[in-house]
């Protein structure tokens, strides 16, 4: 329920499929990934067959999910939307690769966190188009082997070093997803305002995009509580004033640190003088578990290079004193 969280929450369900881009061509960013997507689709059309599997590695909120609707759409071919750990048996995935049409999609979100036997069944699936499913118990248990039509998988994963070598093998293509750039995600504010018909200026759009952490998601989430903001304390334009003001509103910061964000940083530089010091003692410092001060907190403010992990602790850099406005303290003497 972070207004800054990667991972989609209710709202962002509800309203997503109405800001997806439809073709390669509306996907803002991610310049490489979707040459290299355009030219593996382009020659599959060409040779009038099914395109390769396509393995997507990346954060959440990045449009994995969308790049697979896309490759779809591209192929005119209809899409299957499931994911890792909603397998939990080979059964489930032996009914869904039996009811896939020909040159259909299957997108595995998560495809890391499915089943070990189930990724088994994939291995044999995705190189033979065929399953073995097994009937019965026992001894008496045989393997009926069963073909399948020729589809592609769209396999996502946060990071593709998670996939054991011989299911990431079997990919004909792996595109790597990287956090956008601020100039890309005003671009996704300007394309999102317009189909929410929000008025937003430019200066209004750069403010949302650089408090967005890189990700497409947050910033069509931000760009809703601005748009409330403005609708009911100014004359419903998001313009940079009202962005900053909003965003103040539900602590966001000019950076994208929330308010669990800089009470980390905040206690690491005012009562530990920028460290090092433990993840345990920081996590009492702010009142917050331990698991959520490192894998909630820190990966961002690591990433934004305000905080190091070191073999003796967690140590704030120059840049943290400078963001909270603070003086690091001088150098011991000596
Ligand atoms: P998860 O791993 O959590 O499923 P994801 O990587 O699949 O996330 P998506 O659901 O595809 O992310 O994208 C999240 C939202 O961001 C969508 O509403 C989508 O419209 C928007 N979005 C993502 N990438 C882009 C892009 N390149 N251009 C415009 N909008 C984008």
């Amino acid at each position: 329920d972070r207004l800054v969280g990667a991972v989609a929450d209710g709202e962002d369900l509800a309203v997503e499929a109405a800001l997806r881009p439809r073709d390669l061509s509306e996907f803002i960013g991610q310049g490489r990934v979707r040459e290299q997507l355009d030219l593996v689709l382009a020659a599959a059309r060409a040779r009038g067959g099914t395109a390769d599997h396509v393995l997507l590695s990346g954060s959440p909120g990045l449009g994995k999910t969308t790049l697979s609707m896309i490759i779809a759409a591209e192929m005119a071919a209809p899409i299957r939307i499931t994911s890792g750990p909603a397998i939990q048996h080979a059964g489930d995935l032996a009914s869904i690769l039996s009811s896939l049409t020909e040159g259909e999609v299957l997108f595995l979100d998560e495809i890391h966190r499915m089943s070990r036997p189930a990724e088994e069944m994939l291995y044999m699936a995705m190189e033979d188009f065929r399953v073995d499913v097994v009937v019965g118990k026992g001894p008496g248990a045989t393997a009926i082997p069963l073909e399948l039509p020729p589809f592609t998988l769209v396999g996502a994963t946060t990071r593709a070093g998670l996939l054991p070598p011989p299911l990431r093998d079997r990919f004909g293509f792996t595109g790597h997803m990287e956090f956008y750039e601020p100039a890309e995600l005003e671009r996704v504010v300007h394309r999102s305002a317009g189909l929410l018909s929000v008025e937003v200026s430019a200066e209004g759009a750069a403010e949302i995009a650089s408090r967005s952490r890189g990700t497409p998601r947050i910033a069509n989430r931000l760009l809703r509580r601005v748009r409330d903001y403005a609708q009911v304390r100014a004359d419903g334009v998001v313009n940079r004033e009202v962005a900053a003001r909003a965003l103040e509103v539900y602590e966001v910061d000019a950076r994208g640190l929330d308010r669990l964000d800089r009470a980390v940083l905040r206690a690491l530089l005012d009562l530990f003088g920028g460290g090092p010091v433990g993840l345990s003692t920081l996590a009492v410092a702010v009142g917050e578990e331990r698991e959520t001060v490192e894998e909630v907190a820190e990966p961002f403010l690591v990433r934004e290079g305000l905080l190091a992990r070191t073999p003796r602790g967690r140590v704030a850099t120059p840049a943290a004193w400078r963001h909270l406005d603070r003086t690091p303290p001088a150098p011991a003497a000596g």
